[in-house]
């Protein structure tokens, strides 16, 4: 390790790691720093993503796949099950192979990576009675150390601290972090082309309960409810009394639990010499509450970006990256947002009867979209708050 990079990347996940590959790739020295031992452990993830998602950022390799999805069967709270067409295709990740790869993918495009470093703080310097940032602070088995990096880029996740550091807005309203648990389980039979949803007061009160299969009778099993929802319902105990009931049998290989900001991208995404690229920056689709897409696209961008600004020793060139984030996917989300807002507090029965009013339509028409149509057709009071979220009223 050297002490001088021109890019420090915290945080080894997807957005980091494709941070750390694309600015190494566009010739600075990178540095890519994580906490824990192992990179991709523990993993906290549903694992489900869509191809379209990772064409393009990076190649996809056959033994990060669990699974091929081509199909979505949607359970209403009365059991009527729907499945529309889902225009593409999916995989269900094995994320323990997949992060470990893509870090060495950055390590392959030359950046040097650490693990046990937990970054702790910005390193500041005074330069002409104005504050810099120069690097970060971090402890190292335990021993406290600092390191240089021109460009910081703060890819530590849902829990980031490095944008408050930098002096970044990051508040999420608890309303918007969905609260998740989640249990991989051994023994279950399920189609492998499929994923199950849930929804529901029961079993996803404001979210919704997921069955992802992998290989060899393994299924992520997972509850994801709003932060409101799970004040007065833990998604731990949902999910428990859930298996309990359909999987019995089943063996338990992992229980995880964490938040996904269902929330659009913060408003300042670079600041200075700091750039947020993942959960940190909300990056997550606020619908689905899928975050693995989205970080490696933003993390393409912002390493394409830092490596132009770097090259040419002008920080003014970052702020190219929030203006190509906003295009490819930020005023995309901000949508999905106010989708979610306004589809967030469906009650039973209108959903059953969403439910069965897509099961009436031609085959050809059973798609998300025609899912989404018959929403705002069962419950005309939608249309109104959406034209509400959309400042239409
Ligand atoms: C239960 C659950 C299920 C999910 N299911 C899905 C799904 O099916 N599909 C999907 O697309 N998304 C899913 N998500 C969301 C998805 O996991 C995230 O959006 C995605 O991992 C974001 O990638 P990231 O690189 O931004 O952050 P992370 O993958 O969280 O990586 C951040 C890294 O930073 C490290 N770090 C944090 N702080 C520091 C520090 N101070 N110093 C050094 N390192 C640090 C962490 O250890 C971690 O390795 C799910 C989330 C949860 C909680």
């Amino acid at each position: 390790m050297k002490d001088r990079y021109d890019v420090i990347v915290v945080g080894a996940g997807p957005a980091g790691s494709i941070t750390a590959m694309y600015a190494a790739r566009g010739g600075c020295s990178v540095l890519l720093m994580e906490k824990d031992r192992d990179i991709g452990m523990p993993v906290r993830c549903g694992e489900a993503v869509g191809r379209d998602g990772l064409n393009g950022v990076i190649e996809i390799r056959p033994r990060w796949i669990a699974a091929t999805i081509n199909r979505f069967r949607l359970v209403a709270p009365d059991g009527t099950v729907v499945e529309p067409d889902i225009g593409g295709t999916g995989y269900v990740l094995e994320r323990r192979v997949f992060d470990y790869d893509l870090a060495m993918a950055a390590v392959e495009a030359g950046a040097d990576v650490v693990t046990k470093a937990y970054v702790n703080g910005l390193w500041k310097e005074s330069m002409n009675g104005r504050e810099r940032i120069v690097g970060v602070t971090y402890t190292w088995k335990g021993v406290p150390r600092k390191v240089r990096g021109t460009v910081i880029v703060g890819a530590d996740g849902v829990e980031s601290r490095l944008g408050k550091w930098a002096g970044i807005d990051t508040t999420t309203d608890f309303r918007d972090m969905e609260c998740c648990a989640q249990m991989t389980l051994a023994g279950v039979h399920m189609e492998n082309d499929v994923c199950e949803f849930h929804f529901g007061s029961r079993w996803a009160p404001q979210g919704y309960l997921w069955m992802f299969p992998k290989r060899h009778g393994m299924v992520n099993v997972g509850v994801g409810i709003s932060g409101m929802a799970a004040r007065t319902r833990k998604p731990l105990y949902i999910l428990e009394e859930f298996i309990k009931e359909r999987f019995p049998q089943a063996g338990v290989l992992t229980t995880v639990a964490g938040g996904v900001p269902c929330v659009d991208t913060l408003r300042e995404i670079v600041k200075d010499n700091v750039v947020l690229v993942g959960d940190a920056a909300r990056q997550v689709n606020p619908v689905s509450g899928g975050g693995i897409a989205g970080a490696m696209q933003a993390g393409k961008i912002a390493g394409e970006v830092i490596a132009r600004a770097v090259a040419a020793g002008d920080m003014a060139e970052l702020e190219d990256y929030p203006r190509r984030w906003e295009k490819l996917r930020g005023a995309r989300n901000r949508t999905y947002y106010k989708m979610k807002k306004a589809v967030f507090n469906l009650s039973d029965e209108t959903l059953n009867s969403i439910a069965a009013s897509v099961l009436k339509l031609p085959r050809e028409k059973q798609t998300i979209w025609g899912v989404f149509r018959t929403a705002l057709v069962k419950r005309p009071s939608l249309i109104l708050e959406m034209a509400g979220t959309f400042g239409l009223k």
